[in-house]
């Protein structure tokens, strides 16, 4: 009877971001991607959200290697964070790894792996893991399904995907060969994108980008045109910058990102275009207004972002004037909306007029929509299913469409962040947990713990009331204070009242239990009394719950 075969989700089964799996075969187990998740405004000062380690730390000694699907963040970005505690060789196609290799660059991190190039349809033996890979479409060049020939029968693990018929580097989703395995030995198990499960339809061709894109440059033959998009979008990247090449304009960058990406395609042969039509931004002036297309980041109003800084007036470069035409080639990723809306503002207020995917078909989704997903799970016809890449809703959505596709309620498990499943003999069952939790860090390495950000929120939302006091030990009497100091309370020059008042409360709380020879005098009692005091002055003073801070000396006798 052949080994089972587990798979455990450390990320990316709940929220778009941070995907982490891993598959284990003969005891051994491979990565499959290793991403990061970006905070929103409730988490304060956090730069990352990792998957948990937990599984890896407890099977270090067993990790064969990781596999990365493409180079988007939510895929490659936790790597730096994992090379630092584990060593593995990585797997991935050409662009994939070059973009690892600048990510691990920057850390100094590149001595802790091996980058190795699969190419498309390659079958390569890694320990004791059989994995083909296969071409496949999505918002960023190469990305790569893997099919995993195990003792179990084939996993299939669909990466991020659409079925586009026209892409715009002609690489379809290799259905043909999807078809051919699932018809030979057939796929035992399917781990599928479900990111558009609740969009009906059929995402647009890539390649309808391009004329949308060329109707409004040819429209406007004396603007300046400005367009937005994902920086790592190669194929719109390439789309925006064959349109401007064609209506007679020359190209700069904007980001240091899109810099980099722009330049990564060039060398990939991904995107052609002459040296002396790609122009500094710094040298703009010497065109005019309708003969530059300029390419940038901060699609999402990110706010350090280029665009951003030229809609508020803050970049050196240019300044936005009603000569500029401002395409935002993409969707605000939910959570970015509010801050799109702003910069858009920014940007009308100074004149520009601004494009979005709203009103014209600039921008077209990455991940396949239901009747995509419907074509796949046709073509694929697993046996188990398990959808992955998506929150909760998303998951869930995929797994009612591939019941109404006919599969077997029982052989759809819905997972989330920390579950595993086996595949045996008997079928795909639940395993046991492996740890799902959200790792927050800031900078290179520093975790957050939870009760830190709660107050971070509390101090974000709330600021705080610090009370200091010297008491004597001897005396039992108050040296010192009782001094309020708050920073996000009340504007304490306003109300001097209110503080005086907060003070002195404190002062008799504190002087009814030093006046009482039987109750023990510490730093803890007295923090306890003076917060039990302050809290409740504050709280019924102006119905407020800052943090408050006892800072208590006992001065020993
Ligand atoms: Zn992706
Ligand atoms: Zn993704």
């Amino acid at each position: 009877m052949p080994d089972p075969v587990r798979v455990s989700f450390l990320g990316g089964l709940g929220d778009i971001g941070r995907n982490c799996a891993t598959i284990e075969v003969e005891n051994r187990l491979m990565l499959l991607d290793c991403g990061q998740m970006f905070p929103d405004e409730t988490a304060p000062g956090v730069d990352s959200i990792l998957p948990d380690f937990a599984h890896l730390r407890a099977n270090a000694e067993r990790i064969e290697g990781c596999v990365v699907t493409h180079g988007h963040e939510d895929h490659i970005g936790a790597l730096p964070h994992a090379l630092r505690e584990f060593e593995f060789p990585i797997y991935g196609s050409e662009f994939t790894l070059d973009m690892v290799r600048r990510k691990l660059d920057e850390h100094g991190l590149m001595h802790r792996t091996d980058l190795v190039p699969v190419a498309d349809n390659e079958r390569r033996r890694i320990g004791p893991f059989d994995c083909e890979f296969l071409p496949v479409t999505h918002s960023i060049p190469q990305g790569l399904i893997t099919a995993f020939h195990t003792p179990q029968g084939v996993v299939l693990h669909s990466s991020d995907f659409k079925l586009d018929l026209s892409p715009v580097d002609g690489r379809v989703t290799d259905l043909a060969r999807i078809g051919a395995i699932s018809a030979t030995e057939g796929i035992r198990l399917l781990l599928a994108d479900s990111t558009n499960a609740e969009s009906p339809g059929h995402s647009a061709s890539e390649s309808a980008i391009g004329p949308v894109l060329q109707a409004i440059m040819q429209a406007r033959p004396d603007q300046r045109i400005i367009v937005a998009s994902f920086a790592s979008h190669i194929h719109r990247v390439r789309q925006i910058v064959e349109t401007a090449v064609a209506t007679g304009r020359v190209v700069a960058t904007l980001g240091l990102s899109m810099r980099r990406n722009l330049q990564l395609a060039r060398e990939h042969g991904l995107l052609d275009l002459p040296d002396h039509l790609l122009v500094d931004v710094e040298e703009l002036d010497r065109f005019e207004p309708g003969r530059v297309c300029i390419v940038s980041t901060g699609s999402q109003g990110e706010e350090r972002s280029a665009l951003n800084l030229l809609a508020t007036g803050q970049a050196r470069w240019f300044d936005i004037s009603p000569d500029d035409t401002v395409i935002l080639s993409s969707h605000p990723i939910p959570g970015n909306e509010a801050g799109v809306g702003r910069m858009v503002n920014d940007l009308v207020r100074r004149g520009a007029e601004v494009i979005g995917s709203g009103q014209v078909d600039v921008h077209t989704s990455g991940h396949g929509k239901r009747s995509e997903l419907s074509t796949f799970h046709q073509v694929v016809r697993p046996e188990y299913f398990v959808p992955v890449h998506g929150e909760f809703r998303h998951l869930v959505a995929h797994a009612e469409l591939a019941e109404e596709l006919g599969m077997p309620d029982d052989n759809v498990i819905v997972c989330q962040d920390g579950d595993s499943v086996v595949l045996d003999d008997d079928g795909l069952s639940r395993g046991r947990a492996v740890g799902g939790r959200y790792i927050h860090v800031q900078g290179h390495t520093g975790l957050v713990e939870a009760d830190q950000l709660s107050e971070r929120r509390i101090l974000g939302s709330q600021g705080f009331v610090a009370m200091v006091v010297s008491v004597d030990e001897a005396s039992r009497r108050i040296v010192e204070g009782p001094r309020l100091i708050s920073r996000g309370w009340i504007d304490s020059g306003e109300h001097e009242d209110l503080i005086a008042e907060g003070e002195n409360e404190v002062a008799q709380a504190l002087e009814r239990v030093l006046s009482d020879p039987e109750q023990f005098i510490d730093t803890a009692t007295l923090e306890r009394v003076i917060r039990r005091a302050i809290g409740r002055y504050v709280n019924n003073t102006t119905r407020r719950r800052p943090m408050i801070v006892p800072s208590v000396s006992v001065i020993p006798s």
